[in-house]
């Protein structure tokens, strides 16, 4: 960037050292299962290759992505160790896959017909990850395909064209930790796992665990678990006792501060108005950079160790919070505001958000864009500073 030109004035924080441990909680928590560390879209906002390269520290065998372009992503800052990516069409080229070393996943007849062709083509034996859809029926090879499909792999192997990994599938309600539908999946899977051994391959590595399944059914006896949400240090099923550390903290700038009498108006449609005389503080991010406008007047911030609520509408690039009639008079323009973080202070956290918004955190974390700007933080975080988005 030009000199002289001032930062963002919005900040998704990342803290490398929380994902660090975060993983290593992962890797405990799969009891001697390999951890597949899932780090699609761009690791779910946070950067996919400073956060696989702590994940790695901490111990994760091996990276999952969904696009061949994300794996290559990794591949360029020099990452080697085991990619996997889920997600390309049966009329896409996918010889960077296999030139680059990406394991591929199969979710149908039509992706092992092109996997296979780039192996012909390219004369590179294609590592390759049947998916079953074992009932999220989202991707995954059906139950009407697998037996063909099966078939076919075990030529592909046998003429040396591709090495099948394992086979993996996709729950539905991990997140509800009793719903009897994950003890079908697994069960299916392991029907396949069966068939698949028993028609000659060896698929020795076999994975179904998303994070919830990872940190409530470690018994599940695949030897892979492929965890995203909680890599980030967020709860996927909203109560477990783990000791998972957030990893992002989105925060912004005080622009300014301003007296208000009685009676004000605030912001578009003036939906607030000052109860009494009060003192308010701009703060620098707004719906394009994240800051829902649906959340008029639900936030808080914290600044300084201190909550402090949003009041009328959040605009595209500015919100506003009541500091109250005696503000602190330590509370300065430049000042940092936290919209949501680790949750320390009493401040607000993305979980808090996506309650509000009736979703998930996982959306919140990956909503945050626009003027923001990645700041990355930790013991490692020297190497991969400027990987702003
Ligand atoms: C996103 C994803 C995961 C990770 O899920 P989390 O709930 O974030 O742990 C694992 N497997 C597949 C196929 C995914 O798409």
């Amino acid at each position: 960037m030009a000199p002289n030109v001032p930062p963002a004035p919005c900040r998704a924080e990342i803290d490398l050292d929380a994902v660090e441990h975060n993983a290593r909680v992962l890797v405990d928590a799969a009891q001697g299962a390999r951890v597949m560390a899932v780090v699609k879209a761009d690791a779910y906002g946070h950067g996919a290759v400073a956060v696989s390269l702590a994940a790695l520290r901490g111990g994760a065998d091996a990276l999952g992505v969904t696009t061949i372009a994300e794996a290559l992503e990794l591949r360029e800052a020099g990452i080697t160790a085991e990619i996997l990516a889920w997600i390309y069409l049966p009329s896409d080229d996918v010889r960077a896959a296999l030139e680059a070393d990406v394991d591929l996943a199969v979710p149908s007849p039509a992706h092992l017909d092109t996997v296979i062709q780039a192996a012909r083509r390219t004369g590179l034996r294609a590592r390759v990850t049947p998916k079953i859809d074992t009932g999220l029926a989202r991707s995954g090879i059906t139950p009407e395909d697998w037996p063909e499909v099966l078939t076919r792999l075990v030529a592909a192997e046998a003429g040396g064209l591709i090495e099948v990994t394992g086979l993996m599938a996709h729950f539905a309600h991990a997140d509800d930790p009793g719903n009897p539908v994950i003890d079908q999946q697994v069960a299916r899977l392991h029907e396949a796992v069966e068939q698949a051994r028993a028609a000659g391959l060896a698929c020795p590595v076999n994975h179904h665990a998303n994070s919830a399944a990872t940190l409530t059914r470690p018994d599940d006896g695949f030897e892979m678990v492929r965890p995203g949400i909680a890599l980030y240090g967020l709860d996927p099923v909203g109560d477990l006792d783990v000791d998972l550390r957030p990893v992002m903290s989105f925060t912004a700038d005080i622009l300014m501060i301003k007296r208000l009498s009685a009676g004000q108006g605030v912001s578009y449609g003036h939906t607030w108005h000052a109860p009494h005389d009060t003192t308010v503080a701009l703060i620098s991010a707004g719906y394009a950079d994240g800051v829902w406008r649906i959340l008029s007047g639900q936030i808080d911030v914290e600044i300084g160790g201190v909550r402090y609520p949003n009041v009328g509408r959040v605009c595209m690039d500015q919100f506003v919070v009541d500091l109250g009639p005696t503000p602190d008079p330590t509370i300065r323009a430049g000042d940092t505001a936290v919209l949501f973080g680790d949750g320390t202070n009493g401040g607000p956290t993305a979980a808090e958000w996506a309650d509000k918004l009736g979703t998930i955190h996982y959306e919140v974390v990956t909503a945050v864009r626009g003027r923001a700007r990645r700041h990355v933080l930790g013991r490692h975080a020297g190497g991969d500073k400027g990987s702003a988005k």
